[in-house]
């Protein structure tokens, strides 16, 4: 099967309801001459997400959270569970991003916990892997720091549902300001050692996508070079017409 070509974005703790609005209606504005392969998905901060998902109706726009917690109710004062996400209308939700990983202390067994909960709540999942800068260059522990990864990530996952499972590969060098901008070399050798672990653990229709310091002069190099499945990009899509332009150029 197909995979397609995939092209997202987090917005982290940025955007408000006008400047999302903007956003959704220039990029939803292009979606309409799109490719038909061709998915866009966005992660808005949670109370942006009804406004997206009611602005972007019948687009095909890919609206998700940021995170979910595993359970689906209870005593988590500032968590929300899949099942709600899932019954507002929310499409998917990001996991094992590396600020979380970092900031809160998440584990690949809490990572795997929650992508878990999600799909078996209905929810798609972006699955974030990545390792950090003391294995930047070394090839062979690279592979299995991201077998790791993925081997806890997706231990309860028997099958997955074309579409309903994205890896995002973003090596955690990469992200963000003061990240390093990668050679597509280097990430088309990790995102093999990806696409040969998935295959022996579930589906070889999971799209592997890259993200970590995606921009305008790299987005073509980064997804020809590398056999990547798409772009996740932070803070240069931000700007809609940036997102799109990194879009055009790329493909
Ligand atoms: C990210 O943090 O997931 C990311 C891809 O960010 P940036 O593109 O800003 O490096």
């Amino acid at each position: 099967m197909k995979r397609g070509l995939w092209f997202g974005t987090n917005w982290k703790m940025n955007m408000t309801p006008g400047l999302a609005r903007q956003w959704t209606d220039t990029v939803t504005a292009y979606m309409q001459n799109m490719p038909s392969d061709h998915r866009l998905f966005v992660m808005p901060p949670y109370p942006l997400i009804p406004q997206l998902l009611r602005d972007t109706e019948g687009t095909g726009l890919i609206v998700g959270a940021q995170n979910c917690h595993w359970e689906s109710r209870g005593p988590y004062t500032g968590e929300i569970s899949p099942a709600l996400l899932k019954e507002i209308g929310a499409h998917n939700v990001l996991l094992g991003h590396a600020e979380r990983r970092k900031q809160f202390d998440e584990t690949d067994e809490v990572i795997g916990r929650k992508v878990s909960a999600a799909l078996h709540a209905g929810l798609g999942v972006v699955l974030c892997i990545g390792e950090g800068a003391t294995l930047k260059g070394k090839q062979t522990e690279t592979r299995q720091f991201l077998e790791q990864q993925l081997a806890v990530a997706l231990r309860d996952i028997p099958s997955i549902q074309p579409e309903r499972l994205v890896v995002a590969y973003e090596p955690v060098w990469a992200i963000g300001v003061g990240g390093q901008p990668p050679q597509a070399e280097e990430v088309a050798d990790a995102l093999s050692s990806i696409r040969q672990t998935i295959n022996q653990m579930v589906d070889e229709c999971v799209p592997i996508v890259y993200g970590g310091s995606v921009t305008l002069q790299n987005g073509r190099s980064l997804l020809t070079k590398t056999e990547t499945d798409g772009l996740f990009i932070g803070r240069h899509a931000l700007d809609p017409s940036t997102f799109i332009q990194i879009i055009e150029t790329a493909v």
